[in-house]
């Protein structure tokens, strides 16, 4: 019976009649090649929602942090400090530049970066005058770090902040949205975020400078002279026109794409939450998170099954649920860099798993899931079905 099921994916794209219109009117209009009225106009809207001065539409939210890098500067060799709880292209980024990723443990609160442990690197590199290029601070899952002091301590040190906030648009921290916390921050709209445009990226900051300079590098450093000069090397990352116009329609629906996440989650809080050794990503006081993913852990002891035997259950009913990330720390492509702290992100792995939450998934799709999750655990005591 359930081999049958169609898959349910962990976060599918969810597409609305707009942005098809959009998407023709830029096709019909001829503008398909990079740039075009799209573009500017996507980050135009862009800008206005995250509450920058501007906005810089890229190929991806991978070439949005390797660009923050290149605007701060950043040398080969300088150290990096940056979260290990997060996708592999934060860590990515850092090494497209050459430079060294310094990665740091979580807290229990918000699953990002520990600021406590933060503040006690920054004040020992600080004593041995090596102060990281900057703090790329991830945002997971839907939910952005602790800037209320992860901020304050960057200030103390003259610690640039970029924030990778690609999985966090339509989140905020005491009333500001994601996307404000960082000198430079950057979004994702690949194909599983909260919005997409299949693939692409924005930077946003508040220095003009840095967003010409952004603009610059991303179309291959092309200097003023009609024939094609250039002085430094750049990048060909800037994002086609019939892509910002998918952008625009989604970004008209972002509010209601995080009411409906918010709102799956809650059903799976009410029907898992009770299930002895089950504990939800948790949401402190003043932070709205989008609940991008649903994410929870399980104490296998408690529970009655490991993460692994619930993530197996339902592969094998087709639908798709994933561990939290693996740390950086722990990967094979990052062993040979620092690490602070260890235990909180090796623990969010171990137990961690995200279900599905895309914001297109019926309640019969979202019973499905609760129904094999509540299976797994022994403390429910299995229903006869017909
Ligand atoms: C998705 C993601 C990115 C990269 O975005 P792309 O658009 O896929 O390049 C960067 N950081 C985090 C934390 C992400 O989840």
């Amino acid at each position: 019976m359930t081999a049958s099921s169609p898959r349910l994916y962990l976060s599918a794209p969810h597409m609305g009649s707009r942005e098809r219109e959009l998407l023709l009117d830029a096709f019909d209009s001829n503008w398909i090649a990079p740039l075009g009225p799209h573009v500017d106009a996507f980050e135009r809207e862009f800008a206005a929602i995250s509450g920058r001065q501007h906005a810089v539409a890229v190929s991806s939210g991978t070439a949005a942090l390797h660009l923050c890098l290149r605007l701060l500067d950043v040398q080969p060799g300088d150290d990096i400090v940056t979260s290990s709880l997060t996708f592999v292209a934060t860590a990515n980024s850092i090494r497209y530049a050459n430079a060294k990723p310094v990665f740091l443990d979580s807290d229990e609160e918000t699953w990002n970066m520990d600021p406590a442990l933060l503040a006690e690197e920054l004040d020992r590199r600080s004593r041995q005058n090596r102060l990281p290029a900057a703090v790329m601070v991830v945002d997971v899952n839907g939910q952005c770090a602790n800037y209320t002091r992860i901020s304050e301590i960057c200030e103390t040190h003259n610690v640039p902040i970029i924030e990778d906030a690609a999985e966090s648009l339509g989140a905020s921290l005491n009333g500001k949205p994601a996307g404000s916390f960082g000198e430079l921050s950057c979004f994702s709209f690949n194909g599983n975020k909260i919005i997409t445009t299949s693939g692409g990226g924005m930077l946003v900051t508040d220095n003009e400078a840095w967003a010409k300079q952004a603009r610059y590098l991303a179309t291959q450093a092309r200097d003023p002279a009609p024939h094609y000069e250039h002085s430094v090397t750049g990048y060909n990352y800037r994002m086609s026109n019939l892509l910002a116009a998918i952008g625009r329609g989604q970004l008209q629906v972002l509010a209601d794409r995080v009411d409906r996440r918010r709102e799956i989650f809650a059903l799976y809080r009410e029907t898992l939450g009770e299930l002895p050794g089950v504990q939800f990503m948790p949401e402190p006081d003043g932070f709205h998170s989008t609940r991008w993913l649903t994410a929870l852990t399980i104490d296998a002891g408690r529970f009655g099954a490991d993460r692994e035997q619930v993530r197996l259950a339902l592969e094998e009913a087709n639908i798709e649920s994933r561990p939290v990330w693996k740390p950086m720390h722990m990967q094979p492509a990052f062993a040979d860099c620092e690490m602070i702290g260890g235990k909180v992100c090796e623990r969010l792995f171990r137990d961690g798993l995200c279900l599905p939450s895309g914001s297109s998934m019926s309640q019969a799709d979202q019973d499905r899931v609760i129904k094999i999750v509540r299976s797994q655990c022994s403390a429910v005591t299995p229903t006869i079905s017909a």
